[in-house]
């Protein structure tokens, strides 16, 4: 059994958005109540706090009474989760719910109390009734848990689902494959080819820009004001929408017909400390991508193999092993490998997608006769950036799987 979540478009009739409106503002008044009782008292429970707000809630909430009590019910048990990671450490104190927060309730009672009908064309939830989904879900099983939310303009489902689940296939007969990820390109693959960045962004400036000034020269919470803020959160949504559906179809050509997937372990927090690179890096989300990229793998049956951060994996000719160094070091500048050893003339990207290519399948190789993936052995010389400029011996096949770090 495994989670697997999905997040379904709703089309509610304009009663439904207004039942939804509510309930996103009975959730709210619930957990600021939990937050007010909780501040009075901290020895409060989580128990106590449901108790105080339950005994109260007619008197002080008369206008939700006509709410899903789950909604409120959920809220609180959220406020529990912050209040222990508070005390873990994990985050600062709650702080109290605003008309800026995200517009959502929990509208479950516990495991299989929101259920899709027969068809699988609406959804029922308490109090609400059946609501029009937008696709069929994904996936059968026990839905453990029911979100209603408001992107932009548009109502979500959000659930996750108890599944079962396939032994992955297996891959082992298929080969390997090498993938650079980047800011110019999203993915360069060993074979060439090249996955573009949709840069949802850069392309949507001008519109954000016009949408941003159009707001700041609205009357604040006048009618126009409320338009404008629509259309730039709707501008907002839809660059995520382009950046998401990018990354999902990318990923799933990529993890096509292979066994393993070299791929760089990139650190996306320190690169964006770079500010010439972090707004085309942010663009890109390429923190994203890795993660879809790596739990698309695990489904499928694919081992994602990292390199390791020390690895040069755009230094290192594909072909013969040799490692440029010092004043040879290839710079963000030089789109193409020229080997001085070997002749190699390669695309950059691409050689380095060939290199972790290697790695990849060279860590199959090595895997032991239960099929247990190697510990990553990581050897002293290259995690130390002065003793790595002293070696001279090129990085040979042998020698890669102290690079890796295999996943699963
Ligand atoms: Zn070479």
């Amino acid at each position: 059994m495994a989670l697997r979540a999905q997040k379904i478009a709703l089309h509610p009739t304009e009663e439904q958005v207004e039942a939804f409106n509510l309930h996103v503002q009975f959730a709210r008044a619930a957990y600021n109540a939990a937050h007010a009782d909780w501040n009075a008292d901290r020895r409060n429970s989580l128990y106590d706090l449901k108790k105080i707000f339950n005994s109260r809630k007619r008197e002080v909430f008369p206008e939700f009474a006509a709410c899903s009590q789950n909604a409120g019910k959920n809220a609180i048990h959220s406020f529990g989760d912050a209040i222990a990671r508070y005390k873990s450490g994990q985050n600062g104190a709650p702080k109290r719910k605003t008309h800026k927060s995200a517009p959502a309730f929990q509208i479950d009672n516990g495991v299989n109390t929101v259920k899709m009908t027969e068809d699988g064309k609406h959804v029922v939830l308490p109090i609400i009734g059946n609501v029009r989904l937008h696709e069929p879900p994904r996936w059968t099983g026990e839905v453990r848990r029911a979100f209603v939310k408001r992107i932009a303009h548009r109502w979500y489902l959000s659930i996750l689902v108890d599944v079962d689940v396939p032994e992955p296939p297996d891959t082992s007969a298929l080969p390997a494959a090498g993938c650079d990820v980047g800011i110019s390109a999203l993915a360069t693959m060993d074979d060439g080819t090249v996955y573009e960045n949709p840069r949802a962004l850069r392309v949507n400036e001008r519109k954000l820009r016009r949408a941003n000034k159009a707001l700041a020269r609205k009357t604040f919470l006048s009618r126009n004001w409320w338009k404008a803020k629509e259309r730039l959160a709707r501008l907002h949504a839809r660059i995520a929408n382009v950046r998401t559906d990018a990354h999902h179809q990318v990923t799933h050509r990529i993890l096509q017909g292979i066994s393993a997937l070299g791929i760089e372990s990139l650190t996306v927090k320190g690169l964006m400390k770079n500010r010439k690179l972090s707004k085309a890096l942010a663009d890109a989300s390429l923190g994203g991508f890795l993660v879809k990229l790596k739990y698309k793998a695990v489904w499928r049956g694919i081992r994602i193999v990292s390199a390791d951060k020390f690895w040069p994996s755009t230094q290192r000719c594909s072909s013969c092993g040799d490692v440029k160094r010092g004043e040879f070091k290839l710079t963000l500048k030089d789109r193409e490998y020229h080997c001085g050893i070997c002749g190699l003339v390669e695309d950059r990207d691409v050689n380095a997608a060939i290199n972790l290519r290697q790695l990849a399948s060279s860590t199959e190789e090595s895997q032991n006769a239960c099929g247990d993936a190697v510990t990553p052995t990581l050897v002293g010389w290259h995690q130390n950036p002065r003793v790595r400029g002293r070696s001279r011996k090129p990085l040979t096949e042998q020698r890669l799987v102290d690079f890796a770090q295999v996943s699963r």
